[in-house]
């Protein structure tokens, strides 16, 4: 049997992982394992940029307000306002750390409008910021002294006696199980886009980490918001940045018509992203799209603005949809982009199995609610990230190193083995099709009970299928056939959760809009969603929402 043991292991070497290993002590033994190399981690596709109150005229309680505002009052304002308190501090360590971010004319940073957002607010570097962050961070994890597990797979949290006392990962390179020993173990696994049909996200976010430890026994919190961002490309759901909105873009319908006037007078194409993507989603509905979409104008901006603010993103446009954004609009359309919901965890990334930790966007603190805000996420990676990392560190202090028992191993040999030794069932591809499908058209943009029910029975059948998937690759040596059979089915355990949730909330809030219960129901439902994990599905309960200052007001932009 094949053990390593680390005093801190965290999985996922995204911001929110990285970050976390760099605020542990250096006297501790930490390891850090993903299934990409580092920087190929999503947040390094990340583009628009991170928020801060930095100038004299913004405030963090501004910022707090509007993330309060932005989650439609579901956020926990204890969690919003450490973020937005902590933020500026954050943001010029970055700079430090040699994150080249974009500068104004008086050579501070610059920061761009967002969505939402009362005060342009957005820090960024041109249309790449993610990628100018994960790779900052990346060199400091390589000056730490860290154990990287590059392109290792996890396959299962293991909880004894209720304590998280390690994990089972697959070495991809090589086919063979390894167990971790682990006094802590944080995950960082990322998002879950990849639930969809089309989205945003990369193909690697399949929710692995909250599906494993929603197995090993952490509730998940929330699951029934997702984000569709107003802005992705039709024929691959490629990401174009709000940022385009922010420096001027708008967007127009099949008649030339700027909508957004109708659906959010003030802040039109700057509205949060659930108001936007409702507002696209009625045009094409009611037959003002062009080919399924809408446009995006970014001709008035001018070249040299485009060339220097938005260069990926014309890049992006020509490569994808053939258009020049230059010379000609961009068609995009709502697509499945951020998972708001994640596993429960508070402003310290601590969950309630001792031992696991979660921060960035496996986990749910909560600070984006209902609807999350553009440039809050990539925030929230590196605050709760530093949080989490500097909570575990004390956490191992005076704890033993564990001794989780080999049948923990045997489990998953016998897992893989399952899927290994037989020619038949469903491909995971075409299930994942199929469920990506159901999840699209029914518990997309707009949901209805009806919708939401058959959705539920649907999944259902799928996760009895998905037991049984054929892997026809039979080789150890990096077996992608393997491992998407594995990313499916934590796929179907998160598409029952969400489907699930969305069908138990009956009321409209933030990106979870029932066509058959209008307008936010306070008075039932200013809570958050609890999913425990049983063989029969989802069992769910609920959890306050955390106040302090911001009472409920109807939210218009
Ligand atoms: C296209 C795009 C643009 C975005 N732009 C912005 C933006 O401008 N501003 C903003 O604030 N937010 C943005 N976001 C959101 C933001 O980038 C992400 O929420 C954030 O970067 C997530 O960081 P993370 O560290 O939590 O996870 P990730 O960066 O997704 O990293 C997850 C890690 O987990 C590992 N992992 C997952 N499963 C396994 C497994 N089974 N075994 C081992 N390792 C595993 C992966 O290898 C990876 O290292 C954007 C998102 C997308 C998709």
């Amino acid at each position: 049997m094949q053990w390593v043991s680390h005093d801190v292991l965290i999985i996922g070497a995204g911001l929110a992982g990285m970050r976390a290993a760099l605020e542990l002590p250096a006297h501790l033994d930490v390891g850090v394992l993903s299934k990409v190399h580092p920087v190929r981690s999503h947040s390094g596709a990340a583009q628009g940029g991170i928020n801060a109150a930095l100038r004299e005229e913004d405030s963090w309680e501004d910022h707090a307000f509007d993330t309060v505002k932005g989650s439609d009052y579901l956020g926990d304002q204890d969690a919003i306002e450490t973020m937005c308190k902590e933020a500026p501090s954050d943001i010029r360590q970055m700079e430090q750390w040699g994150v080249i971010f974009s500068r104004a004319d008086d050579q501070r940073i610059a920061q761009r409008p967002f969505g939402g957002a009362g005060y342009p607010r957005t820090c960024y570097a041109a249309d790449r910021t993610g990628h100018a962050l994960l790779h900052a961070m990346y060199e400091r994890v390589l000056k730490r002294n860290t154990t990287v597990y590059s392109e290792w797979f996890l396959t299962s949290v293991i909880v004894e006696e209720g304590q998280c006392v390690g994990i089972t990962a697959l070495n991809m390179s090589t086919g063979e199980l390894f167990g971790c020993r682990a006094k802590a173990v944080i995950m960082a696994t990322g998002g879950y886009g990849r639930v969809y049909l089309t989205s945003s996200n990369g193909l690697v976010n399949t929710g692995d980490g909250m599906a494993a430890a929603y197995r090993a026994g952490a509730p998940l919190m929330d699951m029934e918001f997702v984000q569709f961002h107003p802005t992705t490309l039709k024929s691959n759901g490629v990401l174009i940045t709000e940022g385009s909105r922010g420096e001027g873009g708008t967007l127009i319908n099949a008649r030339g018509d700027r909508f957004m006037s109708t659906y959010a007078p003030n802040a039109l194409e700057l509205a949060s992203r659930d108001v936007v993507s409702r507002a696209e989603q009625t045009e094409i509905n009611e037959g003002r799209g062009v080919d399924g979409c809408v446009l995006l104008d970014l001709r008035h901006l001018g070249r040299d603005k485009i060339m220097e603010r938005l260069p990926q993103i014309r890049d992006l446009a020509i490569k994808f949809a053939g258009t020049d954004p230059i010379e000609v609009p961009i068609p995009v359309r709502p697509g499945a982009h951020y998972s708001m919901g994640g596993i429960q965890s508070n402003l310290d990334g601590i969950t309630p199995v001792p031992g696991l930790y979660a921060a960035g966007e496996c986990s749910c603190v909560s600070v984006h609610g209902a609807n999350r805000l553009g440039g809050n996420s990539l925030l929230e990676t590196i605050v709760f990230g530093r949080r989490t990392g500097a909570a575990a560190g004390q956490f191992v202090l005076d704890r033993a190193m564990p001794n989780p028992g080999n049948h923990h191993l045997d489990e998953q040999h016998h897992k893989i083995a399952a899927l290994m030794d037989t020619n038949e069932g469903d491909r995971a591809g075409a299930l994942r099709q199929e469920l990506g499908t159901i999840m699209n058209q029914s518990v997309g943009v707009f949901r209805t009970q009806d919708n939401l029910t058959e959705a539920v029975a649907q999944a259902e059948v799928i996760h009895t299928r998905a037991q049984k998937l054929w892997v026809m690759d039979k080789s150890r040596v990096f077996n992608t056939d393997l491992t998407e059979a594995l990313e499916f089915q934590s796929i179907v355990d998160l598409a029952r959760t969400i489907a699930a949730g969305a069908l138990a909330r009956e009321e409209c809030r933030g990106a979870h809009f029932r066509e058959d219960h209008p307008g936010r129901d306070d008075d039932n439902w200013m809570k958050h969603t609890i999913a425990n994990h049983s063989e029969a599905g989802p069992v769910l309960t609920d959890h306050p929402v955390t106040f302090t200052r911001f009472e409920p007001q109807e939210r218009t932009y």
